[in-house]
This record gives C-alpha cells, sequence and structure tokens, in this order.
C-alpha cells in the first residue's frame, strides 16, 4: 500500500511541477485512476485502506473535468490523504489524524517505503515500475505514459496454461441455471427467454454495452461531444407529437451541479421506463441543440449505488420483463467468479502467443467485469478474434471435405455458349460474362464448384445463374435453384422458365416450381419426375430441403439470396444428389467488402458482378431532417397520383423484433389514418405469419395497395417495378450497407426512382454516414465505408444467418480479419481434419458452429 501512495504523491508533485496542466501522466490523472486504484487496493489490507483508495481514486477521476482555479487545492488535499496514511504506515502510529502534508515534502514522498507489520502481513508488491514509468520531479520535461498499448506490450500478457477442466467442472457448467442459488423455477423461465439455459450460457451471456462508474461526471461540467454516463433525478417526462409526424418522448436528468435534457424520437416503448424522481444512470453521448447540452436517445439504468461506491465498469445485459439489471448482474457475477478461470482455452497456447491474444477464462471474465477499459479491450478482442476464427476454420474444413469427394464434370463448348448467348433478350455485360467465364470453368472440372457470386441489387444475376443451369441440363444432370421466400421463387420460375426454353436444346426441358404452397398432387407429380430423372429443372423455397425431395442426377444446386440460409441448409440441397456430389452456386446482393468475404465465407471461390447492365436510372436519394417530414409525405402522395407505388421502412430501432414490430404496427395505423386516409396503406412485419406476409406482398405486388409500411424484413429480392419512392425512417440506425440493400427496392422500373432517408435525429456523425449513401450508388464502397466506420457487425448480421450469434462483430476489423485469416490458414494447413491432440478442443467447437448454422 505504502508504495503504491508514494507512486501517487510522486506523480501529484510533478503535477504541480506542470503547473496543474494534467500532464503528469499521459492520459490525465482520471485515466491514472483505474490503474493506480486497482494497484493500491491489491495492497490494501483492511477496510480503512480500501476506503482511503476509494476516497483518492474519485477526486483523482474527477481532476480531468475540474477547473485550473480548483485543482491546486484538489492535489494539495490527495497528497496530504496520501501521505498522512503512508506516514502511518511507515511509522506505525495507528490512528493519527489525517492533515495535509506541508507542501514540498518531496524528501518525504521519495523515501522508500517501509512496510511495516501493522500494515500488511506479507510484503506488499512494489507498484510495477514498468506499468507507470515514473519521472523523477528534475526531468520536467518527461512524461507518464499510460496508453493501454503501450501498457500492454511493455508488460506483456502473462499467458498461463489454464488448469486443465475437470470433467466436473463441465459437467457442472451443463446445469441449469435453475440449479444456482437464487435464481429457481420462476427465474429459470425468464432466463430462457433469453436463450440462457445453463450456466454455460450464462457464462456466454455477455453484455451488450457498460456503464462506466468510474468514469462518471457532474452535468454542470458535461462537454459537447463526450460519451459519457450520468447520474440524475428524473423530472418533466413530457410526451410529445410534433407537427411533422416525429413522436418526441423528453425529460430532464438533474443533479446537484445542473441539468441535462434527454430527448428520445420514435421510440414510444421509452415512455414506460420514466418515472418522474427516480434516479437513473443515462449513458449517450452530449450533443447540443439550439445551445444547449442534450442527450438524445440515451439508455437508462436505474442508479445501484453499490456500483457506484466501487467506481467500476458495470455490464448491462439484456433483460426480459420480469428480470431486473441488478439481479443478472448477481448472478453473472457469482457464476464468473465460480467458473470463469476454469474455462479450457481451446486455442493452442503457442498461437496465443503468436497472437497475443488473452486467455479464455480471462477474457470471459473480463468481458462481463472488466477491471480497466483496457482489459476490457483485449478481452473483447480475444472474444472476436474466436468468433471469426472458428468460423474461418469450420468453412476451411467444410470445403476441404466438400472438395474431397469427386463430382460431376459438365463441360459445354463455345458453339453451345454462343446459342444461349444469341437467344438472350439482351447483351450480358462484362461482368457477367466473366462470372460465366469462371462458372464454366468450374463445372467443367470433377471438383465441385463452391461459389460465391456477389453482384449488387440489379446487376442481373439471375441470367448468370440460369446459363450455370443449363449447362447441367445439357448435360444430362438435372439443376435446382432455392429462394428465400416463395415470392421470389415464382418471380425466379418465370423468369428462368423463359430464357431456358429459349435456349439451346430449350424445348425439351421440364421446369416446375415447388414451393410450400404447391398442392398435394402436384407435388407429388414433381417428386416423382426429380426422383426418375424426368424433371430437368426445379425452382422453389425451402420445399425443396424437404425429406421426401430426391434426385436422380442432381448436377448443379444454386442458392438465391444465400443470407436468408445457413450453411446447413446450403448443404442439405447439395446432399439431395444421391450419392452424387454437385456444383454449388450461391449469390448475394449483400456487398461485402472482399477480405470479409474471404474470411467469412472461406467455404466459396468468389465472383464479383461489378457492373450495371446499361440503361438502368439512377436511384436519386436524399437525406431529410424531421422537420422536412411533411414535404416527403407530398411526395411521396404525388408519386403515387402519378400511378407509382411507395415503401415506407421502419427500422431496427432496439434489437427487438417485437418492439420493430410494434413501432410499425403504430406507424402504420397513423399513415392510414391521419396522413393518408384516401389511399390503402399495407403492412408488413417479421412477427406475421408467412401465408399473411405472402397476401400483403401479394396485393402491393398487383398494386392494391399504394404504400407498404414494413420493417427490414422487406430487404429481400423483392422485385415490384411500379414502386418508385422509399422512404426509411430512422435511417441513422441502419449499417450503409443495409440501407443501399434497401433502396435496391425501388429502381426496378423504367421510372426515375427516390429514395428518402429520415435522420431520426440531429446528429453531426449520423448525417455524415447518410450523406455518404446519398453520393455512393456503388454498394462495395458503401460496405467499405460501414466497415471502416462500425466494424463486421451490420454487415455480418445483413450476410448470412446461418453463423449463429455473433456477440463481437463489431470489433471486427480489417487488422483482425488478417490475423484471423493468418492463423486459421496456419491452423488448415498444418491439420485440415483437426486431428492433432492439441486441435481437439477447437475441432469440438468447430463442431459446433456447423450445427448452429440454421436459418433464422
Ligand atoms: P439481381 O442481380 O438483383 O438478381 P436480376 O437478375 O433480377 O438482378 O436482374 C435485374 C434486371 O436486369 C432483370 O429485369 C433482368 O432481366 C435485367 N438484366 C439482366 N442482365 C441484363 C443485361 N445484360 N442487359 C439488360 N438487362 C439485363
Ligand atoms: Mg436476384
Amino acid at each position: 500500500m505504502a508504495s503504491s501512495l508514494q507512486t501517487l504523491i510522486k506523480i501529484l508533485r510533478l503535477e504541480q511541477q506542470k503547473e496543474y496542466q494534467n500532464r503528469a501522466v499521459i492520459g490525465g490523472l482520471g485515466r491514472f485512476a483505474y490503474h493506480w486504484a486497482r494497484e493500491a487496493h491489491s495492497q490494501a489490507g483492511s477496510d480503512e485502506r480500501h476506503a482511503l483508495v476509494d476516497d483518492i481514486a474519485v477526486r483523482l477521476r474527477d481532476y480531468d473535468a475540474l477547473p485550473e482555479a480548483e485543482r491546486p487545492a484538489t492535489i494539495e488535499a490527495i497528497i496530504g490523504l496520501a501521505s498522512s496514511s503512508a506516514d502511518e504506515q511507515s511509522s506505525h502510529s495507528a490512528g493519527r489524524p489525517a492533515k495535509p502534508a506541508p507542501s514540498g515534502a518531496v524528501a518525504e514522498a521519495s523515501a522508500p517505503p517501509v512496510e511495516s507489520a501493522g500494515d500488511l502481513a506479507i510484503a506488499a508488491p512494489e507498484t510495477d515500475p514498468d506499468e507507470f514509468e515514473t519521472v523523477s520531479p528534475d526531468e520536467a520535461a518527461a512524461t507518464v505514459v499510460v496508453s493501454p498499448q503501450t501498457t500492454r506490450e511493455r508488460r506483456g500478457y502473462a499467458w498461463k496454461e489454464p488448469p486443465v477442466a475437470t470433467p466436473d467442472l463441465i459437467a457442472d457448467m451443463q446445469k441449469p441455471v435453475s440449479a444456482l442459488p437464487n435464481v429457481g423455477e420462476k427465474r429459470d423461465e425468464l432466463f430462457e427467454r433469453l436463450n440462457v439455459r445453463t450456466v454455460s450460457d450464462l457464462l456466454h451471456f455477455f453484455p451488450h454495452r457498460y456503464d462506466d462508474y468510474s468514469r462518471m461526471k457532474m452535468i454542470r461540467k458535461l462537454e459537447l461531444g463526450e460519451e459519457i454516463t450520468v447520474i440524475g433525478t428524473l423530472t418533466n417526462i413530457n410526451k410529445i407529437r410534433t407537427k411533422q409526424g416525429t413522436l418526441r418522448i423528453d425529460a430532464i436528468l438533474q443533479d446537484d451541479s445542473g441539468a441535462l435534457k434527454l430527448n428520445w424520437f420514435n421510440q414510444p416503448w421509452i415512455e414506460e421506463k420514466l418515472k418522474d424522481g427516480e434516479a437513473v444512470v443515462a449513458s449517450g453521448k452530449i450533443e447540443q441543440y439550439l445551445g444547449r447540452l442534450v442527450m438524445n436517445a440515451p439508455e437508462l439504468e436505474p442508479l445501484e449505488s453499490e456500483w457506484l461506491q466501487a467506481g467500476r465498469i458495470v455490464p448491462v445485459y439484456h433483460l426480459t420483463k420480469g428480470l431486473s439489471g441488478k439481479f443478472v448482474r448477481k448472478i453473472a457475477k457469482a457464476v464468473i467468479d465460480q467458473y470463469a478461470t476454469g474455462l479450457p482455452d481451446y486455442l493452442p497456447l503457442p498461437m496465443r502467443e503468436d497472437a497475443d491474444l488473452m486467455d479464455y477464462g480471462d477474457a470471459v471474465s473480463q468481458t462481463h467485469f472488466p477491471d480497466s477499459p483496457e482489459d476490457l479491450n483485449a478481452a473483447q478482442h480475444r472474444l472476436a478474434f474466436d468468433e471469426l476464427f472458428v468460423l474461418h476454420v469450420a468453412m476451411l474444413r467444410q470445403r476441404y471435405a466438400w472438395q474431397s469427394r469427386p463430382g460431376f464434370a459438365l463441360a459445354v463448348d463455345d458453339d453451345w455458349t454462343a446459342a444461349f448467348r444469341a437467344a438472350l433478350p439482351y447483351p450480358l455485360t462484362d461482368a457477367q460474362e466473366r462470372a460465366i467465364a469462371d462458372i464454366r470453368h468450374d463445372m467443367s472440372g470433377n471438383i465441385p464448384m463452391n461459389r460465391l457470386l456477389q453482384g449488387d441489387v440489379g446487376s442481373g444475376k439471375t441470367v448468370v445463374a440460369t446459363i450455370a443451369m443449363a449447362m447441367a441440363i445439357a448435360n444430362g444432370a438435372q439443376a435446382a435453384l432455392m429462394a428465400p421466400t416463395s415470392i421470389l421463387a415464382e418471380q425466379h420460375f418465370q423468369n428462368v422458365s423463359q430464357l431456358l426454353l429459349a435456349g439451346p436444346g430449350g424445348e425439351g426441358i421440364q421446369i416446375a416450381l415447388l414451393t410450400g404452397a404447391t398442392n398435394a398432387g402436384d407435388r407429388a407429380t414433381i417428386y416423382a419426375g426429380l426422383a426418375d430423372g424426368s424433371l430437368h429443372a426445379v425452382i422453389g423455397t425451402h420445399a425443396l430441403i424437404q425429406p421426401d425431395v430426391r434426385f436422380a442426377r442432381l448436377g448443379l444446386a444454386v442458392i438465391d439470396e444465400q443470407h436468408r440460409f445457413g450453411v446447413i441448409q446450403r448443404g442439405a440441397l447439395r446432399d439431395k444428389a444421391d450419392g452424387g456430389n454437385p456444383h454449388l452456386l450461391v449469390m448475394t446482393a449483400t456487398p461485402i467488402p472482399r477480405t470479409l468475404a474471404l474470411t467469412v465465407h472461406a467455404d466459396l471461390d468468389l465472383t464479383v458482378i461489378d457492373e450495371m447492365p446499361p440503361g438502368r436510372v439512377s436511384i436519386q436519394t436524399r437525406v431529410l431532417q424531421p422537420k422536412e417530414r411533411e414535404r416527403a409525405y407530398a411526395f411521396v402522395r404525388s408519386q403515387i397520383q402519378q400511378g407509382r407505388q411507395a415503401y415506407v421502412i421502419y427500422p431496427l430501432v432496439e434489437e427487438s423484433d417485437k418492439l420493430e414490430a410494434r413501432a410499425a404496427v403504430a406507424e402504420h395505423k397513423r399513415l392510414q389514418e391521419t396522413i393518408f386516409p384516401d389511399l390503402a396503406v399495407g403492412l408488413l412485419h417479421g412477427r406475421m405469419r408467412p401465408d399473411e406476409k405472402d397476401s400483403v406482398m401479394e396485393s402491393f405486388y398487383r398494386g392494391d395497395t399504394h404504400i407498404l409500411v414494413s420493417t427490414s424484413v422487406i430487404e429481400v429480392g423483392i422485385d415490384v417495378p411500379n414502386a418508385s419512392v422509399m422512404m426509411v425512417e430512422n435511417a441513422n440506425r441502419f449499417g450503409l450497407a443495409q440501407l443501399h440493400q434497401l433502396r435496391g427496392r425501388v429502381g426496378r422500373g423504367a421510372e426515375q426512382s427516390y429514395c428518402l432517408l429520415m435522420a431520426d435525429q440531429h446528429s453531426l456523425d449520423g448525417d455524415d454516414r447518410l450523406r455518404a449513401v446519398e453520393e455512393n450508388a456503388d454498394g462495395f464502397a458503401l460496405a467499405e465505408i460501414d466497415w471502416q466506420q462500425r466494424g463486421a457487425g451490420d454487415l455480418l448480421g445483413v450476410a448470412q444467418s446461418g453463423f449463429g450469434r455473433l456477440d463481437f462483430s463489431r470489433l471486427m476489423d480489417s487488422k483482425l480479419v488478417d490475423l484471423v485469416q493468418r492463423e486459421a490458414r496456419a491452423v488448415h494447413d498444418r491439420d485440415p481434419e483437426l486431428q492433432l491432440d492439441e486441435h481437439q478442443a477447437l475441432a469440438d467447437r468447430v463442431a459446433r458452429v456447423g450445427a448452429a448454422g440454421d436459418v433464422s
């Protein structure tokens, strides 16, 4: 304890010398407080000492925000506290009252610490001089460096082989959460709603954000632009519907120093969370509106004073009604304390060292209850690595297994391709030609093709797939195309049939459509035709992978909008070929930057169609402020008067489909009743039954519905050429790639089309992001920007539903992707089937990825 007090005193003296500019340590004293308090607590032997550390730490934390005039007195006071206690320890005189030390007591401060028997039973460790390189007051220019990176590099991370997990511990982790003290049957059900069934699930139920009680500020000291957590009491709760149609809920958050306005736009469910007079913790970004500081859409939590006292970074978990944050934290803490250190690490030690990754148990534990922001970063970095790494290894392995079984060589000659080209209603673009060349090359060999065709909405992927199907059929093999919805399947059936029948040898081709709506009699005929080979091609939905479907000679499986399917379903269609090993072509309009695609789709070769067919009208995109909503409605109306149709999209505002659906339902009602009472307004959201969705879509398709209000479920390749305008509410909440995909629902006909992005708040960041969509017609460029700005979260979320849950995708930047690729390839090259002993734990985990590959 004495040693950390001495260190502190040295630093504070330096701060005095540097004239209170908060430059004695890089990063400032507030930040230094974390490290110091941790060290000092570890040396404190009594309750009083812990209290003293807390007291000092709080003062240090607030120092950054102090006006300069108040700084000298504060430093003096802290030195007083520290040196009296340091004194007390060295002179072994318990009970001596704390008094400020005379200023300039450098001799005392720099005296070597003497540990007395009264302090700690064992000698207190020195504060690690490497961790905080203190500077003698004479070296006035020198400064102490406390940056996460340097600290990490200097200190290194002490890798260890964690205790080998005993079978007991592993079995124990599989017990239901109800077996934990205080949980019980009733809460068990509530946990189940959060997908937490076992102790192990709870260990891996990570916080979705944190409240940093160690970086708390008084309201008076808040600054524009900072992301911060503030404590206060709620008052003046208001709910206002503005003239422009925005719903605004606001409240005042008050503490002893001042008041802060809180705003929520179009988030009706916030209302029930707000209680007048309640003490809460609000987290968010400080913004400015009409000269006043405000926090827009802050996250709220009831105040828990024990965390405040501890000055910790507090995990905030997703909750469900009946489970409080406080309770979940308590249970999580107990489980972490008991199990986390015993968690086996499935990455071999040399790899962890090479890739500089924290041990798994520590990473789990620090992600729940971080000791410092640096520990949290390192922990999340490890877990993000894991998610991507396991996925990558699983994909490489899948590809290896797939390609080690021979397939059919399905070659066509140049005359055939020329004849097919001649039969098309339009010339192919160069990009389409390149894609066809790739596919033709793959299919002519007997190593089965595994190809991903990525191309923006409207780039003409269908015709490419159709030519691939025709190549298979020309060789006497069958082809199947699976789409995620019956509407899409029907669209494909019409288009593909037309193209196939017009192509070389087209007259004899038999094609069928198979969806959930196909009646029993037709279904039986189709099953028989596929089984005996008299049907050459089939187009359908999930109905294609039902157990009774068998193919006589499936040569090519095509999957459209593959992000709607899991890896397993991809495999399921391929496996329909009795004994054979068909070629596989998967298609997606989701633009993903190439390096990221090569990781998450490492089982596939990649072809990108980067060119649009000629004559496409560009979609005019405009970012609008909430006050322009009336104008937007008027514009929508004018388009409808010209015979067009419109989409109004409500995004995922919170990560809950239920809330999202509720927002869309409320908005639908409002638009229908008050804005467009004379028009037909339809509603589509993810909580509707498939047949309800189909009938809504059909009505829109036929033109009976003028305006379709929808959540982001609309994004699957729907094609209604008459729709010419899309209005996206709360557009800042979407990823750019997703906005681009949404926008692709319009501009599918001959008419000039429009996309109106409604910004939900005055946030500069949000606006800049949206401007990128306004300025860029290229989905890949937007995806790249998205990736740089927000990590891979949005991209992976829309890229593939079959990965299971990815908790840390936001942290996946290009550096992490490179690291993952390097390590995964190293493992794969050495041990492609993961048979080495050191890879057994990894093999288990990889096997579980495959099992999770299911459609959501
Ligand atoms: P997506 O890649 O989004 O699946 P589609 O295959 O549905 O795109 O093609 C969009 C539209 O472009 C279709 O109407 C299709 O007939 C047309 N199209 C495709 N290729 C060309 C081309 N080379 N020239 C002109 N129109 C084309
Ligand atoms: Mg398509």
